[in-house]
């Protein structure tokens, strides 16, 4: 039966920035859908999310960094497998958004964001990556972004590291699609979580966004889940180095 294809029952799952936002709901679903899952964020970000996953009957644990600092980085992986011994999933999805005119943006606001939205992603993806080609499978979805594609207002440094996430997904699927591991992005449009809040604080930018979006409403969380799912199961097994939009139709406009 075709819905069996979307079954994670067995599977264990590492899913960064799952306090809130799309990190909540793509943890929950993957555990909806059967997964075990590593919450994972920085402060006591993940503890809540990982109750929840339990009162699913799914096992979880919480786990506390900030992967901007490459030990943290190193330790994630490391304390994962110190619970579950494996990790079928990864989902990287911690990322932060800083705004400010190009002439006027601070080194201090360049790096945060290479480093959490870019680089974390590659390191976390290059030392379970390995993991998983030993393992004999495994998926990895990175949270990219419609910036991926477009250059956007005000965030240089975002819209760097985006596209770059766009593009190590595409390196690591050409080297280990034969190996069964896949390794897949989303670029969500715009969803209305803590990223977003600045501008649909911002009364003509929200309507500006607003008008442009042919679905006629802001993103939710949830919206993206589904694709997460789709694409860490067996029915996404010949779906590989794809950026897959979920955007509400933005990007066809
Ligand atoms: P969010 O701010 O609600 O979630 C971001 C999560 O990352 C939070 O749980 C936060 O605590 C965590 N995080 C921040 N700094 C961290 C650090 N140093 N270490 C560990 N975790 C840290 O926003 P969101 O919209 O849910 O963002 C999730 C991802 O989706 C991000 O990568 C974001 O760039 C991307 N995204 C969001 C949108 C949107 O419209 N909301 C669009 C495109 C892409």
């Amino acid at each position: 039966m075709a819905l069996d294809w979307f079954n994670l029952e067995g599977k264990v799952a590492l899913v960064t920035g799952t306090g809130t936002g799309l990190g909540a709901a793509i943890s929950k679903a993957l555990a909806g859908s059967g997964a075990d899952v590593v919450c994972h964020d920085i402060g006591d970000g993940a503890k809540a999310t990982s109750e929840q996953i339990r009162a699913m009957g799914r096992r979880s644990i919480a786990l506390s960094s900030d992967l901007s600092k490459r030990a943290a980085q190193d330790g994630l992986v490391t304390d994962a497998l110190k619970e579950f011994k494996r990790i079928d999933i990864l989902v990287n999805n911690a990322g932060v958004i800083r705004r400010a005119p190009a002439a006027e943006y601070s080194d201090q606001d360049w790096d945060l964001q290479i480093e959490l939205n870019l680089t974390a992603p590659f390191r976390l993806s290059r030392r379970v990556g390995k993991l998983m080609l030993e393992q004999g499978g495994g998926r990895i979805v990175n949270i990219a972004s419609l910036l991926a594609f477009q250059g956007g207002i005000l965030v240089p440094a975002y819209s760097a590291s985006k596209g770059g996430v766009a593009q190590f997904t595409k390196a690591l699927a050409n080297e280990w699609a034969a190996k069964n591991v896949n390794v897949n992005a989303i670029a969500p449009g715009y969803i209305a979580t803590n990223n977003t809040a600045a501008l649909r604080a911002d009364e003509t930018r929200s309507r500006q966004i607003l008008e442009r979006i042919p679905a006629g409403r802001w993103g939710a969380p949830e919206d993206i889940a589904g694709a997460a799912v789709f694409l860490c199961s067996e029915a996404a097994r010949y779906v590989t180095g794809h950026v897959l939009v979920v955007d509400g139709g933005w990007l066809a406009r």
